[in-house]
């Protein structure tokens, strides 16, 4: 129901958590996030209340500089652990706002190269895709760029590559995201509220585009992959 992602060389799990708090109203069962440590990736995802992921982050903390988080309104299975996203293979884990209305033909689709499902949500399918792009051979750009176009319904997503502490991915058709410009750091949210703390610099993606990240940088293509240029506004800053 909520997402935000953090592109820093600091650690990112506090901001992670307290962003999500912000985009508490908007309800939600449950919360994760994921981040990179030495490259390797890592979650945490705790049912019911953030103060539930933020016991388990004191007992286990997540130390990397690079993350993303999400607060789930679960549409397709339970509100549990196992379905609380993010949602991730050996090789990417995303997080999901809306819903992948094709996800049991996907799935299936999937089943036939030997896919291990852990949860029962539409989004764990968008993992495997975007993971099976990778053992192919292609970039994370190209896998994300690969996989958009099999997805029907309305998302916006948020992608943490392993091994790669400087890049993330967003995505964005029905439902809403943005580009948070920092200072020598980068953000993803679902709304400007999850950034206001980090940023007052935004840029919202037209429907259909997607985002590669950087520290220091965004390229942004729209739905057709051209390169595109969307306004950095100015926002009231409410931290
Ligand atoms: N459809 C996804 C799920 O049920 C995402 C729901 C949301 O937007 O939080 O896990």
């Amino acid at each position: 129901c909520g997402i935000i992602g953090i592109v820093s060389d600091a650690p990112v799990a506090d901001r992670l958590v307290e962003s999500l708090k912000r985009l508490e109203y908007r309800g939600y069962d449950s919360a994760g996030i994921a981040t990179l440590e030495g490259g390797r990736m890592d979650r945490r995802r705790a049912e019911g209340k953030l103060r539930n992921l933020e016991a388990l982050l004191l007992g286990q903390p997540l130390k990397g500089r690079i993350g993303i988080g999400h607060t789930r309104w679960a549409t397709h299975g339970r509100p549990s652990v196992a379905n609380a996203h993010p949602h991730a293979t050996t090789q990417v884990a995303v997080v999901h706002n809306g819903i992948i209305e094709n996800f049991r033909e996907l799935r299936e689709e999937l089943g036939g190269t030997g896919c291990n499902f852990e949860s029962e949500t539409d989004t764990e399918v968008v993992a495997h895709l975007v993971s099976r792009e990778l053992r192919e051979g292609r970039t994370p750009a190209d896998a994300v760029a690969a996989t958009l176009p099999k997805l029907k319904g309305a998302f916006a997503l948020a992608f943490l590559f392993d091994g790669d502490e400087d890049l993330m991915i967003g995505a964005r058709r029905g439902s809403p995201l943005a580009v948070g410009y920092g200072d020598g750091e980068m953000f993803l949210g679902s709304d400007a509220i999850a950034l206001a703390p980090f940023t007052d610099r935004i840029a919202y993606l037209d429907d259909g585009d997607w985002a590669v990240l950087h520290h220091d940088r965004a390229d942004i293509r729209n739905a057709a992959n051209r390169p595109v240029r969307r306004e950095i506004q100015k926002t009231a800053a409410t931290s």
